[in-house]
């Protein structure tokens, strides 16, 4: 996807604060955070949103959760965290390219489930 902000990323065309990048997954600093952890986890495919999650490609967002926690255990939150994907208009998504919000640094508020 020639102009998706996230696969620039991906390829390098879009500078980011780099946390963590194999050859599936990348994962960088969210550009507003909202927490004082506030890291993005993203396939590097471009699959829209999780509505596009699908038999062939869901290997990639298990991936994704795989990073989470590994990004969990490199960055001490013991304490916990959240994980929040929003899907389409309804859920908030802003950047149609599947990202999971992972969250942590402080006592979260706001909790909605
Ligand atoms: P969404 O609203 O789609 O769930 O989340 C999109 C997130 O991407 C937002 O939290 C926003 O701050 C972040 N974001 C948008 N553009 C950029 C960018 O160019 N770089 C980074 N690092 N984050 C971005
Ligand atoms: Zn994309």
């Amino acid at each position: 996807m020639p102009d998706c902000i996230f696969c620039k990323i991906a390829r390098g065309e879009i500078p980011s604060a780099k946390r963590y990048e194999d050859e599936d997954v990348i994962a960088f600093n969210d550009l507003n955070p909202q927490s004082p952890v506030h890291i993005l986890v993203v396939p590097k495919q471009h699959i829209e949103s999780a509505a596009d999650i699908t038999a062939d490609n869901a290997h990639l967002a298990a991936k994704c959760f795989e990073v989470i926690a590994k990004l969990a255990k490199e960055n001490n939150l013991q304490n916990g965290f959240r994980v929040i994907n929003n899907c389409g208009p309804d859920g908030g998504q802003t950047v149609p390219h599947l990202h999971f919000h992972l969250l942590a640094g402080k006592k979260l508020s706001e909790k909605i489930v």
